[in-house]
């Protein structure tokens, strides 16, 4: 985690960096109080969250009246934790089922959003805690997918159950669960095809999948990868994402690349739903559990 955080903090994701210079002016004018606007915006934090923040800041910035550094920074933290939110439920349910069952979990999202490697990365780090595995490599049409998948449970010691390619994706990730029931294993992760060719095609796939699998007993999890890099366009593949199954959680992959951590906030806000990992590299240990107070600190740096 330690390391996690200084990854963090070495991102480009820096904005409140920059906010906190322009609080610390001596006079804030308007200008000053539009450039803190447009830094926010800039850093995807969305139109609606940034005029509420900014309002937050002027109140409070006039009641203090005269401010040391140390009151600023402290003001900022709070109001950027606020913003980001406290409280929200931030766990993953992958723990093994009371009826014996293992927990299911489906990591949706557009191809090359990072989909396959934070499956991989998070089978290494549910092994790491003493969980056992089985992957379920329904991307069935991305060639290398599976490969990629298989490499990653190999690595782990995780079975890959995969399927012939450009099989149907609904049918190996049922067998997935089916396996990971009869090898009892606490989790089965199922990585998905997302091609976002139509909103039909992929309602119709995803959909799919997901009552298939449900066969087996309900999914706990569903995990939406959004890259982090991608601002705005995310927030449209998010809510498209929303309207085909029930998201839990949000993983936000190469915030390691991009200084417009404020996605974050606004996706949040777009589905009222958290951000639960983040992804800061391609390396095996990169991805991380959303920490709140350790991602505000590494804005503020
Ligand atoms: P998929 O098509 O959604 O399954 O995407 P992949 O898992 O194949 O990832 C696409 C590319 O993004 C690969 O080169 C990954 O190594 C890279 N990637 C995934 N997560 C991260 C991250 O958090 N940071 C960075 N910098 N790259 C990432």
């Amino acid at each position: 985690l330690v390391r996690l955080r200084a990854k963090l903090a070495r991102s480009q994701t820096t904005f409140g960096k920059g906010l906190l210079a322009l609080l610390s002016r001596e006079h804030l004018d308007e200008d000053t109080w539009e450039e803190i606007e447009d830094t926010l915006l800039t850093a995807d934090v969305g139109v609606a969250p940034t005029q509420e923040l900014v309002e937050r800041l002027r109140t409070r910035v006039k009641v203090l009246g005269t401010r040391t550094p140390a009151e600023l920074r402290g003001l900022l933290q709070e109001e950027l934790l606020a913003l980001v939110g406290t409280d929200y439920d931030r766990s993953l349910d992958t723990a093994k089922r009371t009826d014996g069952r293992p927990a299911t979990v489906m990591v949706v999202g557009v191809n090359g959003t990072g989909k396959t490697t934070t499956t991989g990365k998070l089978a290494r780090v549910l092994v790491a805690d003493g969980r056992t595995v089985v992957l379920g490599a329904a991307d069935t049409f991305r060639a290398a997918a599976a490969d990629q998948l298989q490499t990653w449970g190999e690595r782990v010691g995780a079975h890959t159950v995969r399927g012939p390619e450009g099989g149907d994706p609904a049918s190996v990730a049922f067998d997935a669960v089916k396996e990971g029931i009869a090898e009892g294993v606490d989790t089965v992760l199922i990585d998905t095809a997302g091609r976002l060719h139509t909103k039909t095609g992929l309602m119709d796939e995803l959909g799919k999948v997901k009552r298939v699998v449900e066969k087996h007993g309900p999914v706990d999890e569903v995990l939406l990868v959004l890259d982090a890099t991608t601002g705005q366009n995310g927030l449209v593949q998010a809510r498209v994402f929303a309207e085909v199954v029930q998201i839990t959680g949000i993983v936000l992959t190469k915030l390691d690349g991009t200084a417009k951590g404020g996605i974050v906030v606004a996706v949040q806000r777009e589905l009222g739903v958290p951000v639960k990992l983040i992804g800061l590299g391609e390396g095996p240990d990169d991805l991380a559990p959303f920490d709140p107070a350790a991602f505000v600190d590494a804005l503020i740096g």
